[in-house]
């Protein structure tokens, strides 16, 4: 169900403060973790200002070390559904666990299944019973073959509200950006399904000053969005720093994608 062969058209999603597919272009955009009440609220403020829609951050992270800051939950949860809803954004954060699935559910707009559970099949599937947009991030070592038959295993459960999201891959260089960012995946997606294809620039490059040049290259391949991270204090930042733009940044950012965005 997920091919275009049986679906012609785009995808549109709708979700209260957004419409995401076809023509339309989408800013996700926050801080990496949610920190504090404060911090979301004033970050979704900035981003807010700079055109995004979508409220990100996470409260369950999933840390390459199990000594990484894991994320505030539940009080994390709650932070981030206020400040979205303060500020009229819709609100999307990752889902680790199935054990967690109805928790997140009762607070956020979009859930977001990252890289390290692309094929987390009990959770695609749980995420299926669900009728509210997912985001499946694309796994650091999936092909497109493997995006596709994880969006399957959402959408055979009669949730059809999938967005795919590329965030980079592994290649044989990952000393000077984080992952490689597969612009190509993005038309090819397109041209095999009829989902929303989305990039996010931020986990691709793993440093703030290449995530401009790769959100530019990956809107110019056709992408209808982009997640990005954004923080005021990057060297200060619980999870991921190095990557995160500052709001200014990020505003630049996407003043320059839209007018790439409006030539594509
Ligand atoms: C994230 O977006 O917070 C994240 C952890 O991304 P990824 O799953 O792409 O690493």
């Amino acid at each position: 169900v997920s091919s275009r062969d049986f679906h012609p058209n785009d995808s549109i999603i709708k979700t209260n403060h957004s419409i995401i597919g076809g023509n339309h272009f989408i800013f996700m955009a926050g801080p990496d973790s949610i920190e504090s009440a404060e911090h979301v609220l004033e970050m979704g403020r900035q981003v807010k200002a700079a055109g995004a829609t979508i409220l990100r951050g996470g409260a369950f992270k999933p840390r390459t070390s199990p000594y990484s800051f894991q994320g505030n939950g539940e009080v994390g949860l709650k932070a981030h559904r206020a400040a979205a809803d303060e500020l009229g954004m819709d609100m999307i954060t990752e889902i680790l666990d199935t054990r967690d699935v109805d928790l997140v559910d009762s607070y956020t707009d979009i859930f977001q299944v990252g890289t390290r559970n692309m094929q987390n099949f009990a959770l695609l599937k749980a995420l299926g019973q669900k009728r509210k947009p997912v985001v499946l991030k694309r796994g650091m070592s999936a092909t497109i073959d493997d995006l596709l038959n994880a969006a399957e295993y959402i959408a055979a459960g009669g949730n059809m509200q999938i967005m795919l999201m590329e965030r980079g891959i592994r290649t044989y260089d990952n000393k000077y950006t984080r992952n490689t960012i597969d612009v190509s995946a993005i038309p090819v997606l397109q041209s095999l399904t009829h989902y929303p294809v989305i990039a996010d620039a931020s986990h691709a490059a793993g440093v703030a000053k290449f995530v401009t040049p790769l959100a530019l290259a990956a809107t110019a391949a056709g992408s209808q969005g982009l997640m990005t991270e954004i923080h005021d204090d990057p060297a200060h930042a619980f999870v991921d720093g190095a990557q995160a733009l500052t709001p200014e940044a990020f505003s630049q950012l996407a003043d320059k994608v839209r007018k790439i965005h409006d030539i594509v």
